[in-house]
């Protein structure tokens, strides 16, 4: 088939190697954004783009573009991030530029593509040194609205996030600028490690993602009384530990209740006093839940909630919540979604179609209007953010054959106008 003579998917595997070679170490990936690390990757990529017609762009917040014109000032998108965490695995982010990169190369190679095609390294996905995720693709979406608390943000020796940036060229004032590099976008396409154990156990190497999760998350503190351990006989406690004791396993069975994907943890309690010889006062409990369904996501928290006011009434507690955070469930593009389905099927024989539980700049992208869809590759052993984050060569070099088939179709798709 013609439109696949330029594509060398296993040129992508070897290029992610080489980039493990030139910015990891023992422990890992260490390219942390805003590091001269992670300076150094952008600038690999830069030299890897050097030899197409396309020009690169670095926006107000960062991101890293490269621009291959079309017929058509409408335009395609593959995008992901070539930060990682620090000791983080070979895969997360840049095989997803580094599969787009292969992707541009093939459409180069067939002359002037029908609508124009970019190629986006976001900023920031990972928030690894400030704690913010999402900093590039928020501002470009338009969702980042944070910028008073993003200036006061400061990294483990003391740097400011608004210094950080500049040494990089950034002024967090005008991050939000970059939001002209979406007004063009007609669909944004990201493949992505799955990063759970899913595909593995399904045995199937790629997958279509309907969405990200939505997250709920609380936190609950307990209040009871602090007693001797020795002389408080056990019905005349107030034992805060035992209501967020009772909640953290409660937690399970309304996931297992509400199904389809659903999660629920308690990812941590503390405390107080905290000594071998009281009664626990009071416990702050830490819960995330997470659905695609918003609805769903609503009952798991309203369950949660009912429940722990039960456990109170039992042990003669208190109990009050607290969000700390939420997010929509976002759903991809339908259209993309059947068409990642569909590449997947021809590519690989079997598709499946599954929620992301993490977030990744495509929520961003989508939450902005622009049609999107990610596509997964199979993670082994579900492991990732650690340098034992693997996935099989073959099944790589399967994923950008069929992104590059979905990159196709909707190439055809936008050129036609994204019919719904
Ligand atoms: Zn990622």
């Amino acid at each position: 088939m013609l439109s696949h003579v330029a594509l060398q998917p296993d040129r992508t595997v070897a290029e992610l190697r080489e980039l493990q070679a030139l910015t990891g170490d023992d422990d890992g990936a260490q390219r942390v954004a805003w590091t001269d690390t992670w300076e150094r990757s952008r600038e690999w990529l830069r030299g890897k783009a050097a030899g197409l017609p396309v020009e690169e762009t670095i926006d107000e917040a960062g991101n890293q573009w490269f621009t291959l014109p079309g017929e058509s000032d409408r335009e395609l998108l593959l995008g992901g991030h070539m930060d990682s965490v620090p000791n983080g695995g070979w895969l997360d982010g840049c095989l997803n530029v580094m599969a787009a990169v292969e992707v541009l190369r093939r459409i180069a190679a067939e002359g002037t593509p029908p609508v124009t095609v970019r190629v986006v390294s976001w900023a920031d996905e990972e928030g690894a040194r400030f704690g913010r995720s999402l900093f590039g693709s928020s501002a470009a979406a338009g969702s980042m609205r944070d910028q008073d608390e993003l200036r006061e943000l400061t990294d483990r020796d003391a740097i400011s996030l608004p210094d950080a940036l500049a040494e990089h060229g950034v002024d967090l004032d005008r991050a939000t600028e970059s939001r002209a590099q979406l007004a063009n976008a007609s669909a944004y396409l990201e493949l992505h490690i799955e990063q759970g154990p899913v595909l593995e156990g399904m045995d199937l190497p790629l997958g279509a993602v309907l969405g990200t999760f939505g997250v709920e998350r609380h936190r609950i503190t307990w209040a009871g009384q602090a007693a001797h351990a020795g002389s408080t006989p056990m019905d005349r406690r107030k034992d805060a530990l035992a209501g967020a004791a009772k909640l953290a396993l409660e937690i399970r069975d309304i996931a297992k209740r509400t199904g389809d994907g659903a999660v629920c943890t308690s990812g941590g309690v503390v405390c107080r006093p905290g000594i071998v010889t009281s009664v626990v006062e009071t416990a702050e409990q830490l819960l995330d839940q997470r659905h695609l369904d918003a609805a769903k996501l609503a009952a798991m928290l309203a369950e949660a909630k009912g429940a722990s006011e039960r456990f109170a009434a039992e042990e003669g507690i208190e109990v009050s919540w607290e969000r700390i955070w939420s997010i929509e469930p976002i759903l991809f593009d339908r259209k993309l979604v059947d068409m990642c389905d569909a590449a997947i099927e021809d590519t690989a024989g079997a598709s499946h179609r599954l929620p992301s539980g993490p977030l990744h700049d495509a929520a961003e992208v989508s939450r902005s209007g622009i049609p999107t869809v990610m596509m997964f590759v199979q993670s082994l052993r579900g492991l990732s953010h650690t340098k034992l984050e693997d996935t099989k060569p073959e099944h790589l070099e399967l994923a950008v054959e069929a992104f590059d088939r979905l990159a196709a179709d909707a190439m055809t798709w936008v050129a036609q106008g994204s019919p719904a």
